[in-house]
């Protein structure tokens, strides 16, 4: 596999000059965990047609590729990884339509936040402190304070795991909590767009402001972590839980269960795939014998 790697990549900066294409890049630089091995390949395509060649070509070599967006979710085992990484950091287009954004899956849900309060829409407030990109929040329907991307997504163009572009509706994306029938398949989201309606731009700042003193206040954001390691199981909260259980500051190696929100698994400087997976069972295990419930990951794990 080295070797199609190897021609691949070779081929990818020949005819995109400017995509950044690194062999053997560890994913610790890449994820907010600060966590990962090397994978064989990591690139970011510096166009959508880039982009689309590189699923492609990688499909039709056979090598296996993941793709990604802000690594704010990810947690990758320390390796090494037989797999190309595609960031679609670089599909980064946004454009206003009526009361639309249409947008490359690259741009971070902070600038599309951002860019509707400056167009005076509403319906996005929510998701700008959500560190992650546009792509990654709809393969998870990320969401906060009372809103999901599911709400405001109106269609999504991919490329599905033949190679070939597709549009789906919102109502089509299979969304549910932290689900969108993204999981279940190798499709590649590339754009979407996303429908708001016209707000008052004081108000629009006003939640936007609120909900990011309220990340400030209960979030341990100045430590690195996936957000919310579980998920919220059904009529309860997995910080509360996890606090119940007693396992607030519970530590293995350089992971710990944040002090300042029981729901996030921190890295406290030197944490390694297996400390947090070690700690995760250890919280999975404690939280059943306590309350009876089993915590899910959040968190997607590429082992
Ligand atoms: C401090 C902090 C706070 C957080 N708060 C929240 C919150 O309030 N609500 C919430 O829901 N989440 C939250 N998260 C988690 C995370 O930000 C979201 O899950 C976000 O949607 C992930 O986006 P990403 O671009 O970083 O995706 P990544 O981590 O890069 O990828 C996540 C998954 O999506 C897939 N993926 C990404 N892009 C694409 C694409 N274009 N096509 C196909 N598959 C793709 C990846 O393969 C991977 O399986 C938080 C994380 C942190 C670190």
């Amino acid at each position: 596999m080295e070797r199609s790697v190897d021609s691949f990549a070779k081929e990818l900066n020949a005819g995109f000059p400017g995509t950044a294409v690194f062999l053997g890049e560890p994913m610790r630089k890449h994820t907010t965990f600060r966590v990962g091995g090397a994978v064989s390949l990591f690139a970011e395509p510096k166009s959508l047609e880039a982009f689309v060649w590189a699923v492609r070509e990688l499909k039709r070599l056979g090598i296996p590729c993941l793709i990604m967006g802000n690594g704010s979710n990810l947690l990758f085992s320390d390796g090494p990884h037989a797999l190309a990484v595609l960031s679609t950091a670089r599909l980064d287009t946004l454009r206003l339509s009526g009361d639309s954004l249409i947008s490359g899956a690259g741009v971070l849900l902070s600038r599309l936040g951002s860019a509707a309060l400056e167009a005076c829409l509403t319906g996005l407030e929510f998701a700008h402190g959500i560190p992650g990109s546009l792509g990654g929040g709809i393969y998870m329907n990320a969401g906060a304070y009372g809103g999901e991307l599911k709400d405001v997504v109106e269609a999504v163009t991919y490329l599905d795991g033949s190679g070939t572009l597709r549009t789906v509706s919102g109502a089509d994306c299979g969304f549910a909590y932290r689900r969108s029938r993204f999981q279940d398949t190798d499709d590649a989201i590339l754009s979407a767009t996303i429908r708001l309606r016209p707000g008052d731009p004081k108000e629009i700042k006003a939640k936007m402001d609120d909900f990011s003193r309220r990340r400030r206040e209960k979030q341990p954001l100045n430590f690195p972590s996936a957000g919310s390691t579980f998920k919220r199981p059904q009529g309860d909260y997995a910080a509360r839980l996890i606090e119940e259980a007693g396992l607030k500051g519970l530590a293995v190696g350089g992971a710990q269960v944040s002090e300042k929100h029981a729901g996030f698994i921190i890295n406290t400087g030197s944490a390694t795939f297996e400390d947090i997976i070690t700690l995760m069972d250890a919280v999975k295990s404690k939280v059943y014998l306590t309350s009876g419930v089993i915590l899910e990951p959040e968190v997607r794990i590429i082992p």
